[in-house]
C-alpha cells in the first residue's frame, strides 16, 4: 500500500499506536484489509486510566475505549489478533489491580496487553514508586521464578509476571551464555540500527527509531518519507558510544550495559552529559541482573548449558 521508493521491495509490518476513542468499522476494516497492526493505549482499571487519558472536556476516555475494543473483538474475530494493548505502568499505584483488570475482562484473551513502566525520560516531574507496587511487583517476579524453576504451572502465576519471564529472565540468561571474556574491540550495548528493526513515522511523515524518543527534538529525527533517510544522524545514533567512549572504557559494565540512544537525547544535538546521568541506574540494572543470574546458577548447581 505505501507507493514510497524507500520501502519498495521490502516486507514490512506496520504497527499503529492509538488510544482507540475514534475506532470505527471503517477504520477497522481498513486496518483488516492492509493487515496493519493495532497498539491500543489502556492503562489499566478506570480509576487509573481516567486520570491521565481524558477528552478534551476532561472526561476519561476509559469507557469509550473499552467498548470500542469489544466492538473490535466481537465483529472481526480474525484482525483481533492484530490488536495488542499497550498498558503504561505507574508505579505510584497499585501493580495487583492491573493483573485484576486483565482477568476481568475476556477481551484480553485475544487483545493481548504489555505492561511498561511509566517513562518520564522527557519529564520535568519525577513518579515516586509506591511502597504497595514495589511488594507486589517484587512477590510476583518471585513467582515468575518460581515458575522458572518448576515449582509452579505457568497458568499459576499472574499475567504480568508470565511476561516478565520471557523479557527479562530467559532473556539475561541467553545473553549471559555467549559471554565468556571481553573482545578486543567492544562498545556497550543499546542502541539499534535506526531504522532497520522498527522505524516510527509520526503524523507529518517524520521518521524516528521509535515511538518512545521525542518528536519534539530534532537529534532524534533520522529522517521523512520527503526526504529520506538521513544517514549522519542515523550514524550519530548507532555510536552513541562515542560520545563517552573514555568513560565506557574504564567502566565495568560494559558488556551489559543497554544505554539507548534516546538516553542521550539533548533536543538539537546528542548530550554526553545527558547520556551519564543514566550511568548510575544503567550500573545498578545489571548489577541486578548479575545477582539473579549468580542466584539461578547457584539454585541450579552451577549447572547452565
Ligand atoms: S554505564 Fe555509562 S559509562 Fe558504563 S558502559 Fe554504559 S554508558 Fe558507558
Amino acid at each position: 500500500m505505501l507507493k514510497n521508493v524507500l520501502f519498495e521491495g521490502r516486507n514490512l509490518t506496520i504497527n499503529l499506536t492509538s488510544n482507540a476513542t475514534l475506532l470505527n468499522d471503517e477504520i477497522l476494516e481498513f486496518f483488516a484489509e492492509h493487515d496493519i497492526h493495532l497498539a491500543i493505549s489502556l492503562d489499566g482499571p478506570k480509576s487509573i486510566h481516567d486520570r491521565s487519558r481524558c477528552f478534551a472536556n476532561g472526561g476519561g476516555t476509559f469507557d469509550t475505549v473499552m467498548a470500542n475494543l469489544q466492538h473490535a473483538v466481537e465483529k472481526y474475530p480474525d484482525y483481533a489478533h492484530n490488536i495488542s494493548i499497550n498498558m503504561v505502568m505507574d508505579p505510584s499505584n497499585s501493580y495487583d489491580c492491573l493483573n485484576e483488570f486483565i482477568v476481568d475482562y475476556d477481551v484480553f484473551k485475544t487483545a493481548i496487553p504489555h505492561a511498561s513502566p511509566l517513562d518520564m525520560e522527557y519529564s520535568d516531574q519525577q513518579k515516586i514508586t509506591s511502597e504497595q507496587f514495589i511488594i507486589e511487583n517484587t512477590y510476583d517476579h518471585f513467582l515468575a521464578y518460581l515458575h522458572y524453576f518448576r515449582r509452579l504451572k505457568l497458568t499459576q502465576i499472574p499475567f504480568l509476571a508470565q511476561r516478565d519471564i520471557e523479557s527479562s529472565i530467559r532473556r539475561y540468561e541467553k545473553h549471559m551464555k555467549h559471554i565468556s571474556s571481553l573482545p578486543d574491540k567492544t562498545m556497550h550495548g543499546g542502541p539499534c540500527i535506526p531504522g532497520q528493526a522498527r522505524l516510527f513515522v509520526n503524523a507529518d511523515g517524520d521518521f524516528y527509531p521509535c515511538e518512545r524518543v521525542s518528536e519534539l527534538s530534532d537529534s532524534m529525527r533520522i529522517g521523512s518519507l520527503k526526504d529520506g533517510f538521513d544517514l549522519n544522524k542515523v550514524k550519530s545514533l548507532l555510536n552513541i558510544g562515542q560520545l563517552t567512549a573514555e568513560q565506557c572504557i574504564n567502566c565495568w559494565a560494559i558488556n551489559h550495559c543497554g544505554t539507548c540512544a534516546k538516553k542521550a537525547d539533548g533536543g538539537v544535538c546528542l548530550s554526553a552529559e545527558n547520556k551519564q546521568k543514566a550511568c548510575w541506574s544503567m550500573r545498578q540494572s545489571v548489577e541486578n541482573d548479575l545477582r539473579a543470574e549468580i542466584m539461578r546458577r547457584e539454585i541450579k548447581g552451577g549447572i547452565l548449558k
